[in-house]
């Protein structure tokens, strides 16, 4: 799969310049290669030009991957929702899960974990009826009561803002987030960072580096369509 290789070094490129068009150093800006519907194979293709982080939605998915590509050294993400009767096999998977929108699924995580584990709180920033996503009003609230819990270290935000075929319609979205998690690493609360921000896709990955990613997750311009 040549194609691959050939997009990650272009994703890579262009990752490396919108971090210094606005003065970030670039290796504070880690790609997520988000692998969901993509064979084992497409993953083997990426790691041997040294991707090793990858994204999953689906837990399910994500195992048969695992166990498929076990010798290799890989560190995956939770990216999609999360249903509450997986999180068992879940935190058994994943090095961070990402999509944590609820109190509820905290506790259940808490509940499930043996060390604790990572997590970033999902925000639904442009305040879509049927996104995922704490309101951003509710996240400090919601974060001081995770902060609570021994089971799993709050590390930042992430969001999906509204879809929209201009990366640049992205951009408030962006900004909001980098804003609330300001906010919020101000506030200090106890075993709670802010020092990731999991924002921008294919589409509108630069955009979301010029306003602060430190994680992108990128899948078709990576892989091609699913
Ligand atoms: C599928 C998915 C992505 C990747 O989307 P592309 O547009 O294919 O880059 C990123 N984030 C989440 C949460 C996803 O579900």
């Amino acid at each position: 799969m040549p194609g691959i290789a050939t997009n990650l070094a272009t994703i890579r490129t262009r990752m490396h310049e919108a971090a210094l068009r606005v003065g970030r150093d670039p290796a504070t800006v880690r790609l997520v290669a988000v692998s969901k519907t993509q064979p084992a194979t497409a993953i083997r293709t990426a790691h041997t030009t040294g991707q090793l982080l990858f994204g999953e939605s689906r837990v399910q998915e994500a195992r048969q991957k695992r166990d498929a590509l076990q010798e290799l050294p890989l560190q995956w993400h939770l990216i999609g929702p999360l249903q509450r009767n997986k999180v068992k096999m879940a935190v058994t998977l994943f090095d961070l899960i990402e999509s944590v929108d609820s109190l509820a699924l905290a506790e259940e995580i808490q509940r499930r974990v043996s060390t604790p584990l990572p997590i970033l709180v999902q925000i639904n920033i442009g305040g879509e009826a049927q996104k995922h996503g704490l309101a951003p009003a509710e996240a400090e609230h919601v974060i001081r009561a995770m902060a609570q819990l021994p089971g799993i270290q709050v590390r930042g935000l992430m969001t999906i803002p509204p879809w929209n075929e201009d990366p640049e319609a992205s951009r408030p979205h962006f900004r909001a987030l980098a804003t609330l998690a300001r906010h919020l690493a101000q506030q200090a609360i106890p075993g709670v960072t802010m020092a990731e921000l999991s924002m921008g896709m294919s589409q509108d990955y630069t955009v979301a580096i010029e306003e602060g990613a430190t994680l992108v997750r990128i899948g078709t311009a990576l892989f091609g369509e699913r």
